[in-house]
């Protein structure tokens, strides 16, 4: 079935090279190319920003989940519609919950988090939605070999495990995700 609402984690910042505005710019893109909707958590800094814009130049609907009183750089104008939420857990669940699926790019910790929360729910059959990993130059092999060891080890089960999607290409990514 394919997954209408895409929710895209992924850095506040740049990172150190090229590459990873260029992903950025490209998942924009798609989502908008393939006539998807893009769920991001609305602010107009980093890789939020690339992929943000992309996909709004590219004609996605951009759906915004933004945290009360936060005074960060925002952009109106590519917004279709905004919500907001009183705290980083409410905005977190909003998200996942309006999403079919979720997307990972490069990002910090706050990135990470927001993949955690998605495995989580996943797996207490709360709402269960299909994350998917962009791994572009081996950005999250450290993660995946970690989630690896989860696996094997007996801590997550086949059935999340499948659940977790991972790609170095994003059309490939979002078309394993259909699959899903
Ligand atoms: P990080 O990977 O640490 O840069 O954090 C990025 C992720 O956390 C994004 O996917 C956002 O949903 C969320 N996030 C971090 N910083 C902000 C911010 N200033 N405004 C909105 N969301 C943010």
């Amino acid at each position: 079935m394919k997954k209408q609402r895409i929710a895209v984690f992924c850095g506040s910042r740049s990172g150190r090279i090229p590459l990873y505005e260029e992903i950025a710019q490209k998942t924009g893109a798609q989502i908008g190319l393939q006539g998807r909707s893009l769920l991001f958590g609305g602010c107009d800094c980093g890789l939020m920003k690339t992929v943000s814009h992309a996909a709004y130049e590219n004609g996605a609907r951009v759906y915004s989940f933004r945290i009360r009183g936060l005074t960060d750089a925002y952009e109106p104008e590519i917004i279709t519609a905004d919500e907001t939420l009183e705290n980083v857990q409410q905005r977190k669940r909003r998200l996942i919950e309006a999403a079919d699926a979720c997307i990972a790019l490069p990002g910090g910790l706050g990135t990470l988090d927001e993949m955690g929360d998605v495995y989580a729910m996943t797996q207490l059959g709360d709402i269960r939605r299909p994350l998917g990993i962009l791994n572009v130059n081996g950005y999250f092999d450290g993660l995946l070999h970690f989630v690896d060891t989860v696996h094997r080890e007996g801590f997550l089960s086949d059935q999340d495990y499948r659940l977790i999607i991972i790609r170095q290409d994003i059309e490939e990514l979002l078309a394993a995700l259909d699959e899903v």
